[in-house]
């Protein structure tokens, strides 16, 4: 018999959340055949070497500072429907209409997510609806494409480097890049050199040339809020939808802390794990009262499966919905507030040490830093803050010459305000950014040259006479106890301890 559940696990190495799920586990009885007793095993006995890479990774996120805007911290209901049996079912269609039985109760759900979805961001059930099957956002975007347009229609989205996303038509001069360029013709608008804000009238002017038929807002590494009622003038000029991508931003709009593109879109698409703070998915929202697309909610579903997916994720959808429950709640309204206190908090402390900032501060959950005046690339200092342990990313910037050499960072408070940090605390995170960029231009000094693998060299090996790579192992370790200060959702930090494998 297979007695793993009465033995004494080893607790400090399973999280509190798997120990609590274990109890809700069967065992294997006697007369269970030995090729289904794997079935029966926790991860930590079936399979150590995973869960010590969870462990690691667990560890990491709880000594870290995440500052990655796209990335957050989801709740513990939200992984517990993510690792539910819900992962078992096949449900190919719709609630009510689908290609396999036995799914009345993964059609309740589905349902109750949809209407969880419409409840989030205040939408009336007669105008709009949703599809909740998307598996990320990039195939939720793809599959709007495809409810939109026909194979090689036009369409215009803000360029990749002035904060636009690889899903709005990306390419380069030698690659259509994406899917959104390779099965449709594409043309990015941007953004002015000298405000940094949306270049609406050269959109306007574009699109009166180029003639697309959708128009994309939403960006990825855009500091500031969206002109909707603009484009949605721009968009009806030339006859073209306009679609809102707010997956970096839903969580925000959902609150009420920045403008709502549902006024005026047709289309909205999101991503569920960014400030939204759900697992990874995506959503498509669609208008139902147009008089000249009566068919759109037929369009999109069709486009999601069977044109662009199989069966749904229903483990997923349960979490989307368990996520929704909460940002419906005046709670998250706090949060998202915090969020974008923090993000100004981080923008005002960098501007006070002299730093540019893109746009020269922020309206939502993140900044843009322009490093090109102190002489350093956004890839340095992302070396640097990931020796340090914090995670931002190396983001191009306005007027960048090149793309393969981005000249700033980007950073977001959304994952460190789900740690419970609050403005005091951001004021410390924004000095240890400031010190990270001190020490990055000190490392470039000592590294002699301008590549960046001279760089690393002196910044992870000890040299004689150097003192670069000593000061980023004391950072580390500021930084270390600094973040092993705050709760970690999901784990109880309390009892967790390093696990093997890694050096400190
Ligand atoms: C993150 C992002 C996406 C893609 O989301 P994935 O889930 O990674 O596919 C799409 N659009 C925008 C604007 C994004 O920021």
């Amino acid at each position: 018999m297979f007695r793993l559940l009465t033995r004494q696990l080893g607790a400090s190495s399973i999280p509190s959340s798997a120990r609590l799920r274990l109890h809700f586990r069967t065992m294997a009885t006697s007369s269970t055949p030995e090729f289904n007793k794997p079935l029966y095993a926790p991860l930590s006995q079936l399979d150590p070497e995973v869960q010590n890479i969870i462990d690691k990774e667990t560890w990491r996120q709880f000594t870290g500072l995440e500052l990655i805007a796209s990335e957050n911290l989801t709740s513990i209901a939200t992984m517990e429907a993510n690792g539910s049996i819900l992962t078992n079912k096949y449900s190919e269609g719709l609630p009510g209409a689908r290609y396999y039985g036995g799914n009345e109760y993964i059609d309740e759900l589905e349902i109750l997510c949809r209407k969880r979805a419409l409840q989030a961001f205040n939408l009336d059930p007669a105008k709009w609806g949703v599809n909740v099957q998307p598996y990320a956002g990039t195939t939720a975007n793809f599959a709007a494409l495809t409810a939109l347009l026909q194979p090689q229609d036009r369409l215009m989205g803000l360029g990749l480097a002035d904060g636009g996303h690889l899903s709005h038509g990306y390419y380069t001069a030698k690659k259509n890049m994406t899917a959104s360029s390779i099965y449709f013709q594409s043309m990015p608008y941007s953004i002015t050199p000298d405000s940094n804000l949306i270049d609406y009238n050269t959109l306007a002017s574009q699109a009166k040339i180029f003639r697309p038929k959708l128009i994309i807002c939403g960006a990825s590494a855009y500091p500031r809020d969206w002109d909707y009622a603009t484009l949605k003038k721009i968009a009806e000029k030339e006859g073209a939808w306009l679609m809102a991508d707010i997956a970096h931003t839903s969580g925000l709009v959902a609150a009420g802390t920045l403008s709502s593109p549902f006024n005026y879109c047709d289309v909205v698409t999101t991503t569920t794990h960014k400030t939204l703070r759900g697992p990874r998915a995506g959503l498509v929202f669609f208008r139902k009262d147009l008089e000249n697309a009566k068919d759109l909610e037929k369009r999109v579903n069709d486009a999601v499966f069977p044109a662009c997916q199989g069966g749904p994720h229903n483990n997923t959808i349960a979490a989307i919905a368990t996520a929704l429950l909460q940002v419906a709640q005046p709670s998250f309204r706090e949060y998202a507030k915090q969020v974008i206190a923090n993000a100004r908090t981080l923008a005002d402390t960098l501007v006070s040490h002299g730093y540019k900032l893109q746009t020269g501060g922020t309206d939502n959950h993140l900044v843009l830093w322009d490093l090109r005046p102190l002489g350093l690339t956004g890839s340095k200092v992302e070396k640097v803050c990931d020796l340090m342990g914090i995670t931002i990313n190396k983001n191009a910037v306005s007027g960048d010459a090149s793309a393969q050499v981005p000249g700033g960072i980007r950073i977001g408070t959304s994952a460190i305000t789900s740690r419970d940090m609050l403005e005091a605390d951001v004021k410390i995170v924004a000095e240890f950014l400031h010190r990270a960029v001190q020490l990055s231009l000190l490392l470039q000094k000592e590294a002699g040259t301008k590549m960046l693998k001279d760089f690393v060299r002196v910044a992870t090996v000890a040299e004689e006479g150097k003192t670069g790579f000593a000061m980023v192992r004391e950072l580390r370790e500021e930084v270390r106890a600094f973040a092993m200060k705050w709760p970690l959702p999901g784990v109880d930090v309390t009892t967790l301890s390093k696990p093997a494998g890694i050096e400190e």
